[in-house]
């Protein structure tokens, strides 16, 4: 047994410390980037913010919502191919998730949706460091090595290599920090997640690779702490629940009759999920997840130009003219009460 004794920290624990600027208006902030992949060796552009991918959050209507702000969304995986084919989603904004999946399944579906243009693989799993994974990403990088691939979850830098080596071009971090995960409780394996993202781009880049921070944003805050601490991209699971995108018609009915206006956001090791999904939770595991009732917000719109505000306004504070310059320009100062 060992111990690491240095500090490790969450996004509660600091705060960006503000700076002169000579930047007049939060508006003149270009909150756009556009990305060179290290494997794919293609261009991925928009505004690097992601919707999880969760079936109450990473849903077709979402993905059409949220690709006119250019924003991105990973379509969560339990679509059927007859439901992906029909929506016409946009592959621009589009990537579509696989667990770790037959490859013949991977093929058809990307073949099949070959119109869609759909370019972007995220490839997740609750525990990214299992060798399994890593030679199944190494398989689809076989299979399609002009694909964007986006793999994960781990939270540190020597698997973030490893990932990037196996062929990923966006590794996805974070082991615990959702709003709805359970993982930390059950098990105890974890790690703070502003450290998380500060070590693993550190190590992301390194190699050319990009990393996207995935969970614990509670708040616009958060996701510009994310982005400087050097965050290429930011996954948000409850910002962005209990929007009209995240339900169907008939979840909408019933939300409009019942005299409370809360819905159900939850994991997707969630016992909830595992009966849906998987016909219940296998008796050899545990659930990872939890459901949270969280407050209908209406029409997404909304919440992104609250998460986009601070975020311009963000980089205004520290006089950074664009996002990609916003890491650049952050110092972090600690919070008294760590
Ligand atoms: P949030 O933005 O809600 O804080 O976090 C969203 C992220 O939580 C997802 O993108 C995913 O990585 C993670 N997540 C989703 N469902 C579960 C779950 O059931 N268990 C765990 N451990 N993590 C989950």
């Amino acid at each position: 047994m060992r111990i690491e004794t240095e500090r490790k920290l969450d996004f509660n624990d600091v705060l960006i410390r503000p700076k002169r600027s000579r930047l007049k208006s939060r508006g003149d902030v270009e909150v756009k980037r556009t990305f060179k992949l290290p494997h794919a060796k293609v261009e991925i552009s928009g505004v690097p913010i992601i919707a999880a991918n969760m079936d109450t959050v990473g849903t077709i209507k979402m993905a059409a919502a949220l690709a006119e702000h250019s924003i991105f969304t990973s379509l969560h995986k339990h679509y059927s191919l007859d439901e992906l084919q029909k929506a016409n989603i946009s592959g621009d904004f589009s990537f579509v998730t696989f667990g770790i999946d037959d490859m013949k399944k991977i093929d058809s579906v990307l073949e099949t949706l070959k119109g869609n243009k759909i370019n972007k693989i995220c490839l997740d799993v609750a525990n990214g460091y299992t060798e399994n994974f890593v030679e199944f990403v190494q398989t689809v990088r076989k299979h399609h090595p002009e694909k964007i691939i986006m793999a994960g979850n781990v939270a540190t830098p020597d698997m973030t290599e490893a990932l990037i080596l196996a062929g990923a071009d966006i590794v996805k971090v974070g082991i615990g920090p959702g709003s709805a995960c359970m993982t930390r409780a059950m098990t105890g394996i974890g790690y703070p997640q502003l450290s998380a993202i500060i070590e693993c781009a550190d190590a992301a880049h390194g190699l050319a690779g990009l990393i996207c921070a995935d969970g614990g944003c509670k708040m616009p805050g958060d996701v510009a702490k994310a982005f400087a601490a050097g965050a290429d991209f930011v996954m948000l699971g409850g910002m962005f629940a209990g929007h009209t995108e995240c339900m169907n018609d008939e979840q909408l009915k019933q939300l409009a009759q019942s005299d409370h206006n809360m819905v159900e956001y939850y994991g997707m090791s969630s016992k909830v999920a595992m009966d849906r999904y998987a016909g219940g939770v296998a008796l050899h595991r545990a659930s990872e997840g939890r459901v949270v009732k969280v407050e209908y917000k209406g029409d997404v719109k909304g919440t992104i130009q609250d998460v986009l505000g601070g975020l311009r306004s963000a980089c205004t504070y520290v006089g950074a003219p664009t996002l990609k310059q916003f890491s650049k320009r952050a110092t972090f100062v600690i919070k008294n009460s760590v």
